[in-house]
């Protein structure tokens, strides 16, 4: 089904921008009184609607009567949608004062989620998944990265890996699975670290005969695992032929330069990074992926955005929605606050929650409006596109697209 979409009044497609370094909002292609012409789920051509309205004289036309911004659709790289429970309390302690151990010892912190999540059956895994990815939908994200990680044990793992596969039959959403069953050692198992994560291979052959994830990651901190605990578990994540991606330099350094030598897709993060980890990451291909919610969420230090923009690196900001550091799951919102914090362009920012973010994921075929990438993308109605992060996440889209149909509409 041919269609063409428009007037718009600005439509950013996102065309020719490098994956890494530093970008001027001059570098972004504007196309002003723009149409959309789309086949089916991807994009035949873009450019001038008059024009376009000339060459493509019989096809449906879809007219916006309004003034109209559309962008790619956004892409959140870094999530944990899939988990049980609340975790209120534990953030009205930490604002309080108390420790990460008080917490602990008060029932809170990672441990309550793993046993809410391990408590709630795969269907009741799968709605929560699916809700949470709808309302991602509404903010303009039609790709979403999902990590297990509060399974902990292979069955449970197994579980959480499952859920998110049946998720993205149910959400418009594109839902990309992630392992992460290396998020710590669980409390109720019988071994060292080092055991841990060799028991946890199990899930490779499991994984794979399932299909249910191309993606390992890992939690690199002193609170997880050491670069050298982890070694061995990722060069047999590599055999498998799993893309890697790690958590790392959330308080300690260590992990990206790990992630540097493995050759992960990204490394996620950073707000510990120093200029040795920021030169490291600038001369690879990792992508750098800040978190400015998880910053937002504990009150700590901003991901250094800008030196790693200066430096040369490829980066993407995403989400990190989890129930404990990131509750706020609000992806404009934090992106716009971390470009006050750290002075990014627009330009920078929409490149890190489109074309870069997809990057992350290793997606070529979404992230840019031109022709060949598919129809993802999202209509805002107002006719400048600095209002997106000017509003800080106040402006929410009245229309978004994916694979060519419309998934939500600020009316419906
Ligand atoms: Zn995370």
């Amino acid at each position: 089904m041919k269609k063409l979409i428009g007037p718009i009044s600005q439509l950013l497609t996102m065309r020719a921008l490098p994956l890494k370094g530093a970008l001027a909002d001059n570098q972004l292609e504007i196309i002003s009184h723009a149409g959309l012409y789309i086949e089916n789920e991807y994009i035949l051509e873009v450019g001038d609607y008059q024009l376009l309205e000339e060459k493509y004289k019989h096809v449906e036309q879809v007219i916006l009567e309004a003034d109209m911004v559309c962008l790619p659709s956004y892409v959140d790289c870094h999530t944990h949608i899939a988990f049980a429970g609340n975790r209120a309390n534990d953030f009205a302690l930490r604002n309080a004062g108390s420790s990460y151990l008080e917490i602990a010892a008060a029932g809170g912190g990672i441990w309550s989620t793993v046993q809410h999540t391990r408590a709630c059956d795969v269907e009741l895994l799968t709605q929560l998944i699916v809700m949470r990815a709808n309302s991602l939908l509404q903010q303009g994200i039609t790709t979403v990265e999902v990590k297990s990680g509060y399974g902990l044990n292979v069955e449970q793992e197994v579980k959480t890996l499952r859920a998110i596969k049946e998720a993205n039959k149910q959400t418009a959403v594109d839902l990309i699975p992630t392992c992460l069953a290396a998020h710590m050692t669980p409390r109720d198992f019988e071994g060292t670290s080092e055991e841990y994560l060799k028991y946890i291979q199990e899930l490779f052959p499991i994984i794979k005969a399932e299909n249910l994830t191309n993606r390992i990651d890992a939690f690199i901190e002193q609170s997880a695992f050491s670069a050298e605990e982890i070694r061995n578990y990722l060069a047999k994540a590599n055999e498998w032929v799993f893309d890697i991606t790690l958590h790392a330099d959330q308080f300690t350094t260590s992990g990206s330069a790990l992630a540097v030598e493995v050759g992960a897709v990204s490394a996620d993060h950073l707000e510990a990074s120093t200029e040795r980890e920021i030169q490291l990451l600038a001369a690879s291909d990792v992508v750098a992926v800040a978190l400015p919610a998880a910053s937002i969420g504990l009150g700590c230090a901003f991901t250094p955005a800008r030196a790693l923009l200066d430096a040369g690196a490829s980066l993407a900001i995403a989400t990190d929605w989890n129930p404990g550091s990131a509750p706020m799951g609000q992806l404009v919102a934090s992106a716009s606050i971390l470009a006050t914090m750290q002075k990014l362009s627009n330009a920078e920012v929409l490149a890190a929650i489109t074309y870069r973010a997809a990057h992350a994921l290793r997606l070529s075929d979404r992230g840019r409006l031109v022709e060949g990438q598919l129809a993802d993308f999202t209509l805002y109605s107002t006719n400048n596109y600095q209002n997106i992060t000017y509003l800080q996440g106040a402006l929410q889209p009245s229309s978004v697209w994916k694979n060519g149909q419309e998934v939500y509409s600020q009316q419906a």
